[in-house]
């Protein structure tokens, strides 16, 4: 059975530096991504990304501008030859003022209503798979799922380590610089299995 890699989008395949992406144009893919990402799909692992776009409830954007972004970055990837399987994204925030995405939501990570989606729609070894992220959030993600978790320190990541590790419930597996070095860990532990 086919082993996953849960991907978050905002810091993980992509720069957010430069603040929201909130139009195809505000995307800025990392330089190493597509080469990681093209020896996952290699690999034979099933690459999905999961991504909080908040920004919808807020009414920075709709969700038609966020398929757009993403229709963006699939092109943008596959021309460098890395191929992404599929994506889901959560446009709920509590906080935000637009209906009907104004609510708590099971989809918005750390909760795994986007993890169970795609459960239901890909077989894959839960066991074997695993959660890549910039935030601690998409570590609570991976580890309600069953999934091994990877933070970078790219994107939010370096912040998140150095300010708030203290209060973390449980740590990340691993913690590795960036998506390159995520994905030269894992063939590591696949050769080690
Ligand atoms: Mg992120």
């Amino acid at each position: 059975m086919k082993k996953a890699i849960f991907l978050d989008r905002d810091g993980t395949i992509n720069d957010n530096h430069g603040g929201y992406v909130n139009k195809p144009d505000d995307l800025m893919l990392y330089p190493f991504a597509a080469e990681a990402i093209s020896r996952l799909n290699k690999a034979g692992f099933l690459v999905l990304v999961v991504t909080n776009q908040g920004g919808i409830a807020r009414g920075y954007l709709t969700p038609q501008d966020v398929e757009a972004i993403h229709k963006k970055m699939i092109a943008d990837l596959l021309v460098q030859g890395a191929h992404i399987d599929d994506i889901f994204f959560s446009p709920y925030y509590l906080k935000g003022h637009i209906k009907p995405f104004d609510i708590q939501h099971q989809d918005r990570k750390p909760d795994i209503g986007m993890f169970n989606t795609a459960r239901e729609k890909y077989n894959f070894n839960i066991k074997g798979s695993y959660m890549i992220g910039d935030k601690y959030t998409d570590i609570e993600f991976g580890k309600k799922a069953g999934l091994k978790t990877i933070l970078l320190l790219t994107g939010d990541g370096e912040e998140e380590f150095l300010q708030k590790r203290s209060g973390w419930a449980s740590k990340p597996d691993y913690i590795t610089p960036d998506l390159s070095s995520a994905v030269n860990l894992i063939f590591k532990l696949e050769q080690n299995d």
